[in-house]
């Protein structure tokens, strides 16, 4: 079912004046020189938009929660020096007012605001009778119901420049990124509204630098309309986000990088490949998730092995052993050669372990 929203086309134009609409800054504004110096480095790039957090949220009290305040008018000097649009997340009713007070041009609303529609329905109301773009962050959990809710909230305010931002998810499983992409919930967003604008958020995804390419790229081929891309002129010692901050350079070589493909032929395959290349991602995940288990079982195997001064290999086992796998791969289609190769890898780096161990003092 299409959601019905009356929306605008963001007035706001991309790199180059054509897609992709990039947004980078830091993760937080820290002081008047480190916000004008990434934002000049910013600039050179032909970037359009500065990001900037003034108010921060986060997960644990008595970490830095942003300046406050008295960084909106280094964004101000953003704007005049540089040209391009600021942007920062808003959080609260105070927020919203100080924001458009210093003349901030897009506000956005971050994923824990996003999950609260009190919270949502207090800005969008804030919001009335103003004309400015908000985007808004997907809720920390997969819902995306509860992300078209916000996103209608402040359509309804009377706000009609909207982009959605994806920022990943927030799962219990441990993977490689912060925040699992979840491809599924923006793709499903994109299908229920078909004119809205998505922009990812790598960084937030991934939480460390070097994977923010090949996201960046990822989102370029489902069709997705922007990035916004944290970057700091010294990021090993921001304040806040170090590990997922790009220089300006990284950011440059990063959009160098970027491809654009023709959306009208690639769109509807990329976003069923990219649904097929998600599931094979999760499944590499738990793939290597239990061979981490069965490794320490080899571990404590090893360590008995040990205490009871018995030899690492007994033959009989390992030929019992690729003996039942051969046949369990033969029922599942799996070719012997291939089970054979896996297994003696496996098996490999068992008695590596365990060889490790028994030459422990
Ligand atoms: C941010 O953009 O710096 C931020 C706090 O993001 P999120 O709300 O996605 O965590
Ligand atoms: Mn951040």
């Amino acid at each position: 079912m299409v959601v019905e929203v009356d929306l605008k086309p963001l007035s706001i134009k991309g790199l180059k004046g054509k897609r992709p609409l990039i947004m980078a800054g830091p993760c937080s504004a820290e002081s008047e020189e480190q916000v004008l110096i990434t934002a000049r480095e910013i600039a050179a790039l032909g970037v359009p938009v500065y990001r900037a957090g003034i108010w921060k949220p986060r997960t644990r009290p008595n970490a830095f929660e942003g300046v406050g305040s008295v960084g909106l008018p280094w964004l101000q000097a953003v704007k005049k020096e540089t040209g391009m649009l600021v942007s920062t997340e808003v959080a609260n009713v105070k927020h919203v007012y100080e924001a458009l007070k210093y003349g901030v041009d897009i506000l956005w609303i971050g994923a824990r605001t996003s999950a609260n529609p009190f919270a949502v329905q207090e800005i969008a109301d804030s919001l009335k009778g103003v004309k400015i773009p908000v985007f808004v962050k997907n809720p920390v959990n997969p819902d995306v119901d509860l992300w078209i809710g916000a996103i209608e909230r402040i359509n309804q305010a009377g706000i009609e420049e909207i982009a959605a931002i994806h920022r990943g998810f927030s799962s219990y499983d441990k993977t490689i990124y912060r925040n699992s992409p979840h491809w599924q919930v923006p793709i499903e967003l994109r299908r229920r509204i078909p004119e809205l604008p998505i922009i990812t958020d790598p960084s937030h995804i991934c939480g460390s630098r070097e994977l923010i390419y090949d996201i960046s790229q990822k989102a370029m081929d489902l069709n997705f309309d922007g990035l916004i891309i944290e970057t700091h002129h010294q990021p090993d010692k921001a304040w806040s986000d170090a590990k997922q901050q790009l220089t300006p350079e990284g950011l440059g070589k990063v959009l160098d990088r970027l491809i654009m493909r023709d959306p009208d032929i690639d769109a509807e395959l990329m976003l069923t490949l990219a649904e097929l290349r998600d599931n094979i991602d999760k499944l590499d995940d738990k793939l290597i998730n239990l061979v981490e288990q069965r490794m320490k079982v080899v571990e404590n195997i090893g360590t008995y092995k040990k205490d009871n001064n018995i030899t690492i290999l007994q033959n009989k086992r390992w030929d019992d052993m690729l003996r039942s796998r051969l046949i369990l791969g033969e029922r599942k289609g799996l070719s012997e050669d291939f089970i054979n190769k896996i297994f003696s890898a496996i098996h490999q780096e068992s008695i590596n372990k365990q060889t490790r161990i028994m030459n422990e003092d």
